[in-house]
Protein backbone atom coordinates (compact mmCIF):
# COMPACT_ATOMS: atom_id res chain seq x y z
CA UNK A 1 0.00 0.00 0.00
CA UNK A 2 1.33 3.43 -0.95
CA UNK A 3 1.09 5.98 2.18
CA UNK A 4 1.68 9.44 2.30
CA UNK A 5 2.26 10.87 5.79
CA UNK A 6 0.95 14.17 6.08
CA UNK A 7 1.60 15.37 9.56
CA UNK A 8 4.32 17.80 11.10
CA UNK A 9 6.47 16.90 13.68
CA UNK A 10 5.68 17.39 17.37
CA UNK A 11 8.71 18.89 18.95
CA UNK A 12 9.00 21.48 21.66
CA UNK A 13 8.69 24.89 20.76
CA UNK A 14 7.11 24.44 17.70
CA UNK A 15 4.85 27.05 15.40
CA UNK A 16 1.63 27.41 16.80
CA UNK A 17 -1.32 29.49 16.53
CA UNK A 18 -0.94 32.97 17.59
CA UNK A 19 -2.26 32.74 21.56
CA UNK A 20 -2.62 28.73 21.38
CA UNK A 21 -0.13 27.58 24.18
CA UNK A 22 3.36 26.53 23.54
CA UNK A 23 4.60 22.98 23.23
CA UNK A 24 7.04 21.34 25.56
CA UNK A 25 8.19 17.43 24.99
CA UNK A 26 9.99 17.28 28.23
CA UNK A 27 11.57 13.95 29.64
CA UNK A 28 10.09 12.83 33.26
CA UNK A 29 11.96 9.35 33.14
CA UNK A 30 14.90 8.62 31.72
CA UNK A 31 16.96 5.23 30.89
CA UNK A 32 20.22 5.88 33.28
CA UNK A 33 17.69 6.29 36.10
CA UNK A 34 14.81 5.04 35.48
CA UNK A 35 13.36 1.43 34.27
CA UNK A 36 12.47 2.87 31.06
CA UNK A 37 12.17 6.60 29.05
CA UNK A 38 8.73 8.59 29.77
CA UNK A 39 7.88 12.23 28.19
CA UNK A 40 5.38 14.51 29.29
CA UNK A 41 3.40 16.41 26.60
CA UNK A 42 2.49 20.23 27.23
CA UNK A 43 0.23 21.25 24.35
CA UNK A 44 -2.92 22.69 23.43
CA UNK A 45 -5.76 20.64 21.34
CA UNK A 46 -4.66 22.28 18.21
CA UNK A 47 -0.82 21.90 17.94
CA UNK A 48 0.37 20.67 14.78
CA UNK A 49 -1.38 18.84 12.29
CA UNK A 50 -4.85 18.77 13.92
CA UNK A 51 -8.57 18.41 13.97
CA UNK A 52 -11.60 21.15 14.87
CA UNK A 53 -15.00 19.42 15.57
CA UNK A 54 -17.56 21.93 16.05
CA UNK A 55 -17.66 22.47 19.93
CA UNK A 56 -14.43 24.82 18.80
CA UNK A 57 -16.38 27.08 17.99
CA UNK A 58 -19.90 26.79 19.05
CA UNK A 59 -20.68 25.84 22.88
CA UNK A 60 -23.51 23.27 21.93
CA UNK A 61 -21.38 22.11 18.85
CA UNK A 62 -20.21 18.25 18.95
CA UNK A 63 -17.21 17.17 20.38
CA UNK A 64 -14.98 14.39 19.24
CA UNK A 65 -16.50 11.79 21.08
CA UNK A 66 -19.73 12.51 19.60
CA UNK A 67 -17.77 11.00 16.34
CA UNK A 68 -17.25 7.14 15.50
CA UNK A 69 -14.21 7.09 14.01
CA UNK A 70 -15.23 6.27 10.50
CA UNK A 71 -15.79 10.02 10.39
CA UNK A 72 -12.32 11.12 10.21
CA UNK A 73 -11.59 8.51 7.29
CA UNK A 74 -12.88 9.25 3.60
CA UNK A 75 -12.45 9.46 0.18
CA UNK A 76 -10.55 13.04 -0.28
CA UNK A 77 -10.86 15.86 -3.64
CA UNK A 78 -6.71 17.35 -3.69
CA UNK A 79 -7.61 20.77 -4.48
CA UNK A 80 -4.15 22.48 -5.70
CA UNK A 81 -4.39 26.07 -5.61
CA UNK A 82 -0.10 26.38 -4.94
CA UNK A 83 0.26 29.38 -6.94
CA UNK A 84 -1.57 31.47 -4.41
CA UNK A 85 1.44 34.20 -2.75
CA UNK A 86 0.86 35.49 0.66
CA UNK A 87 -2.68 36.34 2.03
CA UNK A 88 -4.13 36.05 -0.99
CA UNK A 89 -7.82 34.90 -0.60
CA UNK A 90 -9.13 31.38 -2.35
CA UNK A 91 -12.26 32.16 -4.20
CA UNK A 92 -14.99 29.57 -5.83
CA UNK A 93 -12.94 30.24 -9.41
CA UNK A 94 -10.15 28.48 -7.80
CA UNK A 95 -12.44 25.65 -6.52
CA UNK A 96 -14.85 25.01 -9.61
CA UNK A 97 -11.84 23.00 -11.80
CA UNK A 98 -11.91 20.57 -9.24
CA UNK A 99 -15.81 20.65 -9.14
CA UNK A 100 -16.52 16.93 -9.97
CA UNK A 101 -13.55 15.17 -7.83
CA UNK A 102 -15.24 17.26 -4.85
CA UNK A 103 -18.64 15.92 -5.62
CA UNK A 104 -17.32 12.18 -5.79
CA UNK A 105 -15.32 12.69 -2.42
CA UNK A 106 -16.17 13.33 1.25
CA UNK A 107 -13.18 15.30 2.02
CA UNK A 108 -11.89 18.75 0.38
CA UNK A 109 -8.14 19.13 0.73
CA UNK A 110 -6.20 22.39 -0.06
CA UNK A 111 -2.58 22.39 -1.04
CA UNK A 112 -1.19 25.52 -1.19
CA UNK A 113 2.13 24.23 -0.58
CA UNK A 114 2.67 27.16 3.07
CA UNK A 115 3.64 23.73 4.58
CA UNK A 116 6.74 24.73 3.39
CA UNK A 117 7.25 27.77 5.60
CA UNK A 118 6.14 25.95 8.70
CA UNK A 119 8.05 26.77 12.29
CA UNK A 120 8.85 30.28 10.14
CA UNK A 121 7.40 33.84 10.43
CA UNK A 122 6.07 33.38 6.56
CA UNK A 123 3.47 30.45 7.57
CA UNK A 124 1.39 33.49 8.95
CA UNK A 125 0.79 35.01 5.97
CA UNK A 126 -0.71 32.18 4.01
CA UNK A 127 -3.81 31.97 1.43
CA UNK A 128 -7.26 31.70 2.69
CA UNK A 129 -10.96 30.89 1.86
CA UNK A 130 -13.08 33.54 0.91
CA UNK A 131 -16.22 32.87 2.60
CA UNK A 132 -18.11 32.58 -0.64
CA UNK A 133 -15.69 29.28 -0.94
CA UNK A 134 -17.01 27.91 1.74
CA UNK A 135 -19.83 28.15 1.47
CA UNK A 136 -19.51 26.77 -2.20
CA UNK A 137 -17.48 23.48 -0.63
CA UNK A 138 -20.52 22.93 2.03
CA UNK A 139 -22.82 23.42 -1.15
CA UNK A 140 -20.81 20.49 -2.39
CA UNK A 141 -21.83 17.80 0.18
CA UNK A 142 -18.22 17.86 1.70
CA UNK A 143 -17.61 16.38 5.36
CA UNK A 144 -14.43 17.59 6.01
CA UNK A 145 -11.99 20.34 4.47
CA UNK A 146 -8.20 19.84 5.54
CA UNK A 147 -5.70 22.79 4.13
CA UNK A 148 -1.60 23.12 4.82
CA UNK A 149 -1.80 26.71 6.67
CA UNK A 150 -2.62 27.64 9.97
CA UNK A 151 -6.27 28.26 9.15
CA UNK A 152 -9.09 28.21 6.73
CA UNK A 153 -9.53 31.63 7.81
CA UNK A 154 -6.80 34.08 7.66
CA UNK A 155 -4.62 34.37 10.82
CA UNK A 156 -2.78 37.20 9.26
CA UNK A 157 -5.55 39.18 10.06
CA UNK A 158 -7.48 37.29 12.00
CA UNK A 159 -11.26 39.46 12.34
CA UNK A 160 -13.50 37.37 10.80
CA UNK A 161 -13.88 33.18 11.44
CA UNK A 162 -16.30 33.11 8.12
CA UNK A 163 -15.44 29.36 6.77
CA UNK A 164 -14.76 28.50 10.28
CA UNK A 165 -18.26 29.23 10.98
CA UNK A 166 -19.59 27.61 8.04
CA UNK A 167 -17.85 24.74 8.76
CA UNK A 168 -18.42 24.02 12.11
CA UNK A 169 -22.25 25.09 12.23
CA UNK A 170 -22.81 22.66 9.63
CA UNK A 171 -20.81 19.37 11.18
CA UNK A 172 -18.30 19.96 8.78
CA UNK A 173 -14.96 19.19 9.87
CA UNK A 174 -11.72 21.31 9.61
CA UNK A 175 -7.74 19.63 9.56
CA UNK A 176 -5.32 22.58 9.60
CA UNK A 177 -1.18 22.31 9.64
CA UNK A 178 -1.49 19.22 7.25
CA UNK A 179 2.10 18.66 5.41
CA UNK A 180 3.82 17.19 2.09
CA UNK A 181 0.70 17.47 -0.06
CA UNK A 182 3.16 17.31 -2.95
CA UNK A 183 3.86 14.08 -2.40
CA UNK A 184 -0.26 13.57 -3.57
CA UNK A 185 -0.69 12.82 -7.44
CA UNK A 186 -3.72 14.93 -8.36
CA UNK A 187 -4.05 11.93 -10.78
CA UNK A 188 -4.48 9.36 -7.98
CA UNK A 189 -6.97 8.97 -5.68
CA UNK A 190 -6.47 8.60 -2.18
CA UNK A 191 -8.73 7.89 1.17
CA UNK A 192 -7.01 9.86 3.92
CA UNK A 193 -7.27 9.24 7.61
CA UNK A 194 -7.22 12.43 9.99
CA UNK A 195 -8.27 10.39 13.37
CA UNK A 196 -7.62 12.41 16.11
CA UNK A 197 -7.05 11.13 19.97
CA UNK A 198 -10.37 10.34 21.80
CA UNK A 199 -10.06 13.47 24.13
CA UNK A 200 -13.57 13.49 26.17
CA UNK A 201 -15.72 16.09 25.06
CA UNK A 202 -12.55 17.46 23.20
CA UNK A 203 -12.50 20.77 20.84
CA UNK A 204 -9.90 19.47 18.83
CA UNK A 205 -6.94 16.98 18.52
CA UNK A 206 -3.18 16.59 16.91
CA UNK A 207 -3.94 13.58 14.35
CA UNK A 208 -1.47 11.46 12.45
CA UNK A 209 -2.67 12.70 9.14
CA UNK A 210 -2.05 10.34 5.86
CA UNK A 211 -3.19 9.53 2.48
CA UNK A 212 -3.32 5.97 1.40
CA UNK A 213 -3.37 5.64 -2.43
CA UNK A 214 -6.33 3.90 -3.46
ZN1 LIG B 1 -7.87 24.36 14.89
Amino acid sequence: MNIIDLTNVIETDMTVYPSDPEVKVEEVLIHSKDHCHVDKLTMGTHTGTHIDVPFHFNNNGKTITDYGVESFIGRGALIDVSYKKNNEVIFIDDLEPFGEAILKSDFAVIKTGYDEYFNSEKYISHPYLSKEAAVYLKSMGIKLVGIDTFSLDSTYNNDNFDAHDIFLSNDILIVENLANLDKLDINKNYIFHFVPLKIKNGDGSPVRAYAAEV
